[in-house]
C-alpha cells in the first residue's frame, strides 16, 4: 500500500514515514503543498495523509482540487485546529477522515487500515473508465464530471460495457447479459442498435474523445484506443 504524506513539518513527516514503513506501508513525503499537489496529480497512491496548514497551497485547497478532478484516493486530514467548524470544512471538502494533532501513531494506523478496507468495498459499487464514472448504488453516471441522464436499459448496457471495457462485446452477449434473452426467434439486433445509438448520443456526442465504437459484423467495444 503506497501512502503519500503531505506535511511541511519535517520532524513530523519523517516520524510518520518511519512509523508507516515499520507497519509495512510504502511511504513518500511531500514537504509542501505544491509538491504534494504535483505528486497526487502525476502518481497513484492508495492513501494520502494531508496536513491542513501548509505553506503555498493549503491542505483543503489540494483536497478540493483532487475531488474536482475525480481523484478519489482516500485522504486523512491532519489538523492542529481542534474546532468543530474546521472538521466540518475538511469533511465537506472530501476528506475521508481527520486526526487532531498531536495524535497517537496506533490511532493513525488504525484509521489507515479502516479506510483501506472501506476503499475495497466501495470499489465494488463503482465503475469508471476514461472519465466515465458509474455509481452502482446511487445509479449516478457522469463523464468528465458532467452528469448523464440514462434510462434503466441504457444504464445496464453501459454497466455491461464498462465491466468489459477494451473487449469486443457481441450482440449475442448483449442480448444474453443485458436483455436476458437466451434464444429468440427474432434477434434483438435492432433493439440493441437503437439502444447503442441512444447511449452513444449521451456518453460520446458532447465529448471530443469517442469511446463507444461499432465493429461491423462483430459487435461493439468501449475503448479509448480506436478513433
Ligand atoms: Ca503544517
Amino acid at each position: 500500500m503506497k501512502i503519500l504524506i503531505i506535511e511541511d513539518e519535517k520532524k513530523v513527516a519523517r516520524a510518520i514515514k518511519e512509523r508507516l514503513e515499520k507497519e509495512g506501508f510504502i511511504a513518500t513525503i511531500a514537504y509542501n503543498g505544491e509538491e504534494g499537489f504535483f505528486r497526487v496529480n502525476s502518481e497513484t497512491f492508495d492513501l494520502v495523509i494531508l496536513d491542513w496548514m501548509l505553506p503555498g497551497r493549503d491542505g483543503i485547497e489540494i483536497l478540493e482540487i483532487m475531488r474536482q478532478k475525480s481523484i478519489s484516493t482516500p485522504v486523512i486530514v491532519l489538523t492542529a485546529r481542534d474546532s468543530v467548524e474546521d472538521k466540518v470544512t475538511g469533511l465537506g471538502a472530501g476528506a475521508d477522515d481527520y486526526l487532531i494533532k498531536p495524535f497517537a501513531f496506533p490511532e493513525l494506523v488504525a484509521r489507515i487500515r479502516a479506510l483501506s478496507r472501506r476503499g475495497k468495498k466501495e470499489s465494488a459499487q463503482h465503475l469508471s473508465f476514461a472519465g466515465i464514472e458509474m455509481n452502482l448504488l446511487t445509479r449516478k453516471v457522469s463523464r468528465d464530471q458532467k452528469v448523464l441522464q440514462l434510462t434503466n436499459k441504457e444504464f445496464e448496457l453501459l454497466e455491461y460495457l464498462l465491466r468489459n471495457k477494451n473487449k469486443i462485446v457481441s450482440r449475442g452477449m448483449l442480448s444474453q447479459n443485458v436483455w436476458h434473452e437466451m434464444a429468440r426467434a427474432t434477434p434483438l439486433d435492432n433493439v440493441i442498435d437503437v439502444h447503442i445509438a441512444h447511449l452513444r448520443k449521451k456518453i460520446d456526442d458532447p465529448f471530443d474523445t469517442k469511446l463507444l465504437h461499432t465493429l461491423r459484423g462483430v459487435g461493439f467495444i468501449l475503448s479509448e484506443e480506436i478513433q
